[in-house]
């Protein structure tokens, strides 16, 4: 299998067949983010993807139903060549009916309603949106370059497209002492546009990254370890859920 770089996937997909499709991150600049800095971003070629899925077929069941598609933010992509793939995969395992993978907002933001509804028809479900907050002071300190406004209308872009998505959050990310206005804001989201799965993670502070750089300039102080619980017991809190949501965290 061709992998290049760190290959991200979340805990609930250990069992799912990862396929390559892009390399590093189309974006790479998230303030607190050195995930991808060694790798340049690439969308991979058709060939390798193929040769993959050659690979795949020798190992899984023709008959299988989930892939994720990694690396980075696969859902970059134009939506041609995403559906290209798609057909590709279908060839190979003609009853997939689920190809995830990690899509930000500005990804969804270059797509259209219609580019959107033809994505789900090909398979494209339960994208993982790192949306990290909706609090737009956060948002823009963690250089997202997209704001709360562009999380609601995109939101409603691929609920609109049936395309399910999971709410990627991250604690602690507005700093210290703005714990309840990150958590008001992201709720609100969160309630309007309801996720097939919360999951959060702890904000943490990379080496090298311009958020290490605002901790020792004193312009962004770390939550402690109670304060990051107290936020996600408050998040839970405002959480309006219905039985098919889970919450991970
Ligand atoms: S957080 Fe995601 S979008 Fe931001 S730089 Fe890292 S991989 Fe790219």
């Amino acid at each position: 299998m061709h992998y290049t770089g760190p290959v991200y996937r979340h805990p609930l997909e250990i069992n799912t067949p990862l396929l390559e499709i892009t390399y590093g991150c189309s974006w790479n600049k998230c303030s607190f983010c050195n995930m991808y800095k060694s790798v340049r971003f690439n969308a991979s070629p058709l060939s390798d993807i193929e040769e993959d899925l050659q690979e795949m077929s020798e190992i899984y069941p023709k008959s299988l139903k989930n892939i994720v598609l990694v690396n980075g933010d696969p859902f970059v992509l134009p939506s041609n060549k995403l559906l290209e793939i798609s057909d590709l995969i279908r060839e190979y395992f003609p009853e997939v009916r689920r190809l995830s993978c990690q899509a930000s907002v500005r990804n969804i933001k270059s797509k259209s309603l219609d580019e959107l509804k033809q994505l789900s028809e090909a398979k494209f479900n339960d994208i993982y949106v790192g949306l990290e907050t909706a609090y737009s002071a956060a948002l823009k300190q963690m250089n997202k370059r997209y704001t709360r406004e562009d999380e609601y209308e995109q939101l409603r872009k691929i609920d609109e497209a049936g395309i399910n998505y999971i709410a990627l959050l991250m604690l602690g990310v507005a700093g210290q002492g703005n714990s309840e206005a990150s958590v008001t804001e992201t709720a609100k989201l969160i309630n309007t546009y309801k996720p097939r799965m919360v999951s959060v993670i702890t904000t943490a502070i990379a080496p090298g990254t311009p958020l290490m750089k605002m901790v020792e300039d004193g312009e962004f102080v770390q939550l402690t370890e109670k304060e990051i619980v107290e936020e996600e017991l408050m998040l839970l809190e405002k959480l309006d859920m219905d039985d098919n949501c889970y919450f991970f965290g």
